[in-house]
């Protein structure tokens, strides 16, 4: 099928074949690559209107008892000084967040079992209480009792990438994890009533495009209502320290796709796109993003919570000036997700 059939298809409002999405993906020739970006821009004002939502992200931990192959903050990395932010910041921070009118915050952390069940409650339960922020958890694989403990105090989001759906490359990347089990506590955080976000790298060793095509079909099949898609960026502090980067410019093209292929389902702009490529936040608000989480990460921690090295910084002002000059609005709801 020509790739003009193909974007019809999704204009016309019609479930793209595995196929199909390949052919997107596998698009080079730059004009057509624009047809592409322009059909998922008029998709997301379609399906989602001018607004972006901005969450305010707080990496509060950067211990991780995990061993992911790509990750600085990976247990045996042992040149990485750790920090641990306690309840009280975490919150002061919530109230900054409200205060500079966000509607959401993200607690963030690496796999870091000292906030205990009851530490997290008594987080989550002090924020709702002096705060009307929506909160998203992103703590990694834990217990089915913690994430039910969470939501029942008011924990409403919880995002848990998948990474990928290839399961030999996931075995390799994650050789500390099960990737049955990963999938399993997905479908757990949905029974409890969760707002769930997944999602995956770009460009991992091994990767294939049809990897990345089922990546996205395992979102919509799945019913998942927030996608974060980045490109792996090497660590040197990693085994994976001399495996190339991605390439900024397919992880544009690939948010474009996800967002032809995903219709209303919640995509941010990510900090690693903006991190490989110049100006890629506007770049990912111009094909198909429709979320950024700005970092209210207190300076002193925030140079530590390194995933991959040189991660972009944005301040919350040319944040809302590179929306505002796109023509878009930032969101006045907590945006919750749509499917
Ligand atoms: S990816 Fe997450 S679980 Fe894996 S080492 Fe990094 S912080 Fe830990």
């Amino acid at each position: 099928m020509t790739l003009a059939k193909v974007l019809a298809r999704a204009r016309a409002g019609m479930d793209l074949e595995r196929e199909e999405i390949i052919t997107l993906l596998e698009t080079a020739d730059p004009e057509e690559r624009s047809q592409i970006y322009e059909t998922a821009e008029a998709l997301t004002l379609y399906y989602l209107g001018p607004e972006v939502h901005l969450r305010g992200l707080v990496e509060f931990s950067n211990y991780c008892t995990r061993n992911c192959n790509y990750c600085g903050l990976r247990a045996d990395n042992h040149r990485l000084n750790r920090y641990r932010m306690t309840s009280e910041e975490i919150v002061a921070v919530a109230e900054q967040i409200e205060l500079m009118g966000l509607k959401t915050i993200v607690l963030q952390s690496g796999e870091d079992y000292w906030y205990t069940l009851e530490m997290m409650t008594r987080i989550i339960q002090e924020i709702k209480q002096k705060t009307n922020l929506a909160i998203t958890l992103s703590l990694g694989e834990r217990e089915f009792t913690e994430l039910k403990a969470w939501k029942e105090v008011g924990a409403d989001r919880y995002l848990l990438k998948h990474e990928t759906v290839n399961p030999d490359i996931f075995a390799e990347i994650k050789p500390d994890s099960s990737y049955e089990h990963r999938l399993g506590i997905l479908d757990q955080l949905s029974q409890l009533g969760y707002q769930v976000g997944s999602g995956g790298m770009i460009a991992l060793p091994g990767q294939s495009l049809t990897d990345l095509a089922d990546d996205l079909l395992f979102i919509r099949t799945n019913k998942i209502g927030m996608a974060g898609f980045g490109p792996f960026i090497p660590h040197g502090d990693t085994p994976y320290r001399g495996y190339p980067s991605g390439s900024g410019e397919l992880s544009l093209l690939m948010l474009a796709v996800a967002r032809i292929v995903l219709r209303q389902v919640h995509l941010p702009a990510t900090t690693a796109l903006e991190t490989l490529l110049q100006d890629g936040r506007r770049r990912a608000l111009e094909v198909g993003a429709n979320v950024i989480m700005p970092n209210f990460t207190p300076l002193e921690y925030r140079k530590l919570y390194e995933i991959y090295p040189n991660k972009a910084q944005t301040s919350l002002d040319e944040v809302r000036e590179v929306i505002l000059s796109l023509g878009r609005i930032v969101g006045t709801d907590s945006g919750d997700v749509l499917i």
